[in-house]
Order: structure tokens, then C-alpha cells, then sequence
């Protein structure tokens, strides 16, 4: 097929990229190598910062509506706390992804499932040449959009972001109802794994469980962990099903994000939030933001997608880098932000801006006055500590 953008990968990155890139009238072709309606490892959280990025209402595929949470440190009593409105819609990956293609396809995109991309080059003509098997597809851009680990960025030379963190999850049916504790709350405890966190989420029949840090120390003891946490809030390790694992990608600050007429969003190019491991938010951002660049570029007003690293370096960047700086210091000494999250109304207010995209993480560093300017020497010693920490708390 020959088409003006072709895109690899149909989570939300891809499905928004070329939603974006079909309503401003380019012809798209959607390529994932699975078939469709299809899973993923994922939470399913999407923020109402995220929602809000959509000019379309989710609610045909919420399960459940967050407006709080319940936060525990360690062993500690969990405490509960609560917004006045809505944080976070609880999703499933299988219906939200296929949910956001219909809607591309709607827009006019080509969509085919089943299609595992093999092979792709850009020619001397400058056009992107996409193998599925045997089949060619010929894109003047490419959008590589299929996630972690995904060809597109190998095919093209790009960097692959650090593999940082890695996450496992499994659900746990609910035949008689979701407990009352879980209602409109997520789960969240703090200080059980090193660099991330445990959570339990509220979905329509079952309960999302799941713990994610950092690759190196957490990686091997996340099954344990996840015992744990399950055993922590009243669940049999047992009745977990479909356990999945994946790892978190994280790009580098400095890292090329296109060249010539490809790009990379979403996993492929490493948007995911160091702190929350939130990572639907940068697909569907990243997805958003290319999409001008790429018509521009496919139209000839411009000779390279250097818009969209603009763009990406200027409103997506500043903010992972705040979080990763924040997520060594808040695993170096929880304390302090735990009390804050659980008893302070203007801290956990804050937190709630976050969720809903009405302050931002780099702002927030900003807003530390003459401090912002340690935040980042504080958070390697940070990391130093807690690896430490871990180390010898790992091999006594
Ligand atoms: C355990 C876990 C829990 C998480 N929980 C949350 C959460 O609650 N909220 C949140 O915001 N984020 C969460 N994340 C992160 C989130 O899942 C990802 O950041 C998000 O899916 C990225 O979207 P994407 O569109 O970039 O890539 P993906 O969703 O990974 O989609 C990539 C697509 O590309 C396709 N593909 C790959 N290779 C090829 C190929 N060769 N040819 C064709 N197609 C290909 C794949 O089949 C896939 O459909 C979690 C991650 C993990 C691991």
C-alpha cells in the first residue's frame, strides 16, 4: 500500500498519532503485529490530565471512577484520602486500545491487525519502506508508535531508551462486588518495592494488582512482592490470573527523537513517568504532538519533523525529568512525603493538580525557589542511598 504516513504499533500512541494525522486529511496506514481486540501489561490508570488530551469521551470503556485513594507506607496503617471529583478512569487495555483505533478508523485510517513488521528503510527517494512478511508498504513518514520493544527505532538507528523499570501485574476476580474499602479508590503502598510502589485497582469484576521499580535491584523479587502486596490487603496470591510482566522504558534527555520524515512516541521513544510509571499520558501526547509536525512535513511546508522535538523538549521532557529527580529523593527518605500525601490537604491537593493536568511536576520543582537548583545533585545522592539500602537489606 502507498500512503502518505504509515504507523507501526496501535496502543495509544499509534491509534492518536494517526487519528490526528487522518482528520487533518492524510492518508494512514495502522500496522500492529497483534490481532485486535488484544492485551497488554498495563494498570489501565488514565488520568484525567490524559482523558482531557482526547476530543473524545472515554466512558464507554471505564470500569471504575477514581476520585481517591488509599495510601499505605510499608507495613504501616493505610490512610485514606479523598478528591471532590474525578482523578483517574480505571480502563482495560484490551478494550481502551481498541476502543481509541475505532476511532482512528473512524477518522479514515487503514487499520490491519496481524501485521508484524519485519523490516523497515528509508529509500533514497526519502520515503519509508515498511515490510510485513513478503508484503511492502511504502509511507512518505513513518511513525514508529510500537511500543518497548518495538523494530521501527533498531530499523532506523534511533537510541533505545533505558530500560530503567519494570513492572509486574495480575487480576483478581471480584464475583461478589468490588470491597466497599476499593470504591472509588485506588490502592497504593509505598515502600514495598525499591523505585516504585505496589497498587491494587479497581476495575468492573475484578481488581488490577501490580508492583513496579527499578529493573536492576526490584527485577528478580517482583513475583514475591507481589505475593506480598496481595496478601497485605486480604487477597489470595492464588486467584491471581494473567500475570504479566513488562519493562518501563525511560528516554535519555538529549536523545533523538526523529530524522528525515520517522519519529518516534509513546514506549518507542521512552515517555513514561519515572515516579508513576505513567506512560498512557506521554503515548497520547507524544501521539497528539506529531501529528503536525508529520502533516507539515508530508506536505512539504517543512524539510524535517524537528517541530516535534521541539515541541517534546519544551512540554514533555522538563516534566520526566522533575519526576525521575523526585522519585530518587522520594525513595531515598519516604517519610516525610508520605505524612505530607496523608495529612497534608495543600500537599495532596497538589498531587491531585498532577492527575489532572492543571499543575505540572517541573512547575512544581520550580516553585522550590533558590532549592530547585540542588534538586538534581540531591536525587543522585538519593539513588545512591536507596540502592544501598536495598542492597544490604536484599542480601542480609
Ligand atoms: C505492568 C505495567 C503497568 C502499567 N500501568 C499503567 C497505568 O496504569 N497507566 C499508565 O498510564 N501507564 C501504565 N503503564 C505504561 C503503559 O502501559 C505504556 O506506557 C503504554 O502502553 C505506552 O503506549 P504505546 O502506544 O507507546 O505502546 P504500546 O501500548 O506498548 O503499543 C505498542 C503496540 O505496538 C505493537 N507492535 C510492537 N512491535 C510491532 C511490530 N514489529 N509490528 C507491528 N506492531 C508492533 C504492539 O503489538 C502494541 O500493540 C504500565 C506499564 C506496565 C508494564
Amino acid at each position: 500500500m502507498d500512503v502518505d504516513v504509515i504507523v507501526v504499533g496501535a496502543g495509544p500512541g499509534g491509534s492518536t498519532a494517526s487519528r490526528e494525522l487522518a482528520q487533518r486529511g492524510r492518508s494512514v496506514l495502522l500496522l500492529d503485529r497483534a490481532r485486535f481486540p488484544r492485551d497488554k501489561p498495563c494498570g489501565g490508570g488514565v488520568t484525567v490530565r490524559c482523558a482531557g488530551l482526547l476530543p473524545f469521551d472515554l466512558s464507554p470503556v471505564v470500569e471504575h471512577v477514581v476520585t481517591g485513594a488509599q495510601i499505605r507506607h510499608g507495613h504501616r496503617r493505610n490512610v485514606a484520602r479523598n478528591y471532590e471529583g474525578v482523578l483517574t478512569y480505571m480502563t482495560q487495555r484490551r478494550r481502551l486500545d481498541a476502543f481509541l483505533v475505532e476511532r482512528a478508523q473512524e477518522a479514515g485510517v487503514e487499520f490491519r491487525d496481524g501485521q508484524a513488521v519485519t523490516g523497515v528503510q528509508q529509500l533514497p527517494s526519502g520515503d519509508y519502506e515498511v515490510r510485513v512478511g513478503d508484503d511492502v508498504h511504502l509511507g512518505r513518514a513513518l511513525v514508529g508508535a510500537d511500543g518497548a520493544n518495538g523494530v521501527v527505532k533498531t530499523a532506523l538507528g534511533f537510541e533505545h531508551p533505558r530500560e530503567a523499570a519494570v513492572a509486574l501485574e495480575g487480576n483478581i476476580a471480584m464475583p461478589n462486588g468490588m470491597p466497599s474499602w476499593l470504591e472509588g479508590r485506588v490502592a497504593l503502598q509505598l515502600g514495598l518495592v525499591p523505585g516504585g510502589y505496589g497498587w491494587v485497582f479497581p476495575k468492573g469484576d475484578h481488581v488490577n494488582v501490580g508492583v513496579g521499580g527499578w529493573k536492576a535491584i526490584a527485577g528478580p523479587h517482583l513475583r514475591e512482592w507481589l505475593h506480598t502486596l496481595c496478601r497485605d490487603y486480604g487477597f489470595d496470591p492464588a486467584s491471581m490470573t494473567g500475570l504479566r510482566g513488562h519493562h518501563l522504558p525511560m528516554v535519555r534527555p538529549g536523545a533523538a527523537l526523529a530524522a528525515g520524515g520517522a519519529a518516534l512516541v509513546g514506549d518507542a521513544a521512552g515517555f513514561v513517568d519515572p515516579l508513576s510509571g505513567e506512560g498512557i499520558h506521554g503515548a497520547i501526547a507524544s501521539g497528539v504532538a506529531v501529528a503536525p509536525a508529520v502533516d507539515d512535513y508530508v506536505s512539504k511546508r517543512t524539510a524535517t519533523l524537528a517541530s516535534y522535538e521541539t515541541f517534546v523538549r519544551r512540554e514533555l521532557l522538563p516534566d520526566l525529568a522533575a519526576s525521575h529527580a523526585l522519585m530518587d529523593i522520594f525513595h531515598a527518605w519516604p517519610t516525610p512525603w508520605v505524612w505530607l500525601m496523608q495529612h497534608s490537604d495543600r500537599f495532596f491537593l497538589r498531587f491531585c493538580g498532577i492527575l489532572l493536568g492543571t499543575e505540572t511536576l517541573d512547575h512544581l520543582v520550580h516553585s522550590f525557589g533558590p532549592l530547585t537548583p540542588l534538586l538534581h545533585p540531591v536525587a543522585r545522592g538519593g539513588r545512591a542511598i536507596t540502592t544501598r539500602r536495598w542492597g544490604n537489606r536484599l542480601v542480609s
